[in-house]
């Protein structure tokens, strides 16, 4: 390696121990000021922004219709495609990411990158498919350079996610990663503690676990998705997943 390509990797290994860091839910050093100040003015601000029932859009169709010339926030500026989401229109169960990346940018699609095939793999591994399910992002553009969304996109673009949930009315949610967790629950929300746990969003359960990405980086942690995913499954009766272990030993 010459030392301009030491410096690049440098900077490549010292970006992804940050993100990992911001993941797993290392605090103040970690955060940008944008992100602080958010997590000080207690999370997602949706006074003055548009309710759910302000749309008064009857089906995913409508809202997605309502939705497609966004440009309420300057994320609209960049974005290629608006990524509203994907599925069953009345999935059991709804995963919430954070905000597309590139690729899901460029297709419109949520979840369709390296990450994204990892859930699909977490999904056939529940016994499910993408259409069983519906996948869609608490921000529905893409963050320039994947950078996190800002708490002023999140809470602009909060009230569609609260709209697409109180249309497909899922059994439960299942959120990926600390900032959608953030989102849905509250600014003490930390990932390593709070993780695998049952909580509550809009009256329906919610069980946040890792983001795809941080198993890409982190495959240690495949095994906690799998005991969240788990409570997920044994929730929707798909099969119990305790009971074929056990039986597995007798
Ligand atoms: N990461 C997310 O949080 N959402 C996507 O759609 C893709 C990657």
């Amino acid at each position: 390696m010459n030392v301009r390509e030491e410096v690049v990797d440098l900077v490549g290994q010292i970006k992804r121990q940050l993100r990992d860091s911001q993941e797993i839910g290392l605090d103040a050093p970690f955060l940008s000021t944008a992100r602080l100040d958010y997590l000080n003015r207690g999370g997602p601000q949706l006074d003055g922004a548009p309710s759910a029932e302000d749309f008064s859009c009857n089906s995913l169709k409508e809202l997605e219709d309502f939705v497609s010339n966004c440009d309420r926030c300057k994320l609209s500026r960049e974005r290629k495609n608006i990524v509203f989401g994907e599925g069953r229109a009345d999935a059991r169960l709804v995963f919430v990411g954070e905000a597309p990346g590139m690729e899901e940018d460029v297709t419109g699609r949520p979840f369709v990158g390296q990450a994204g095939r990892l859930l699909t793999d977490i999904i056939k591994a529940m016994g499910l498919t993408r259409d069983e399910v519906y996948i869609c992002n608490v921000v529905k553009c893409h963050p320039p350079h994947n950078r996190d969304p800002e708490a002023e996109e999140i809470g602009t673009c909060l009230p569609f996610l609260k709209a697409q949930i109180s249309l497909i009315k899922p059994r439960i949610i299942c959120t990926l990663g600390r900032i959608s967790a953030q989102s849905l629950l509250d600014k003490g929300f930390k990932i390593t503690r709070d993780r695998g746990e049952w909580h509550s969003f809009m009256g329906i359960p919610l069980m946040p676990t890792y983001h795809p990405a941080y198993l890409l980086r982190y495959a240690q942690a495949k095994r906690q998705v799998w005991e969240d995913v788990q409570e997920i499954m044994l929730k929707l009766g798909l099969k119990d997943p305790r009971g074929l272990r056990n039986q597995n030993r007798d």
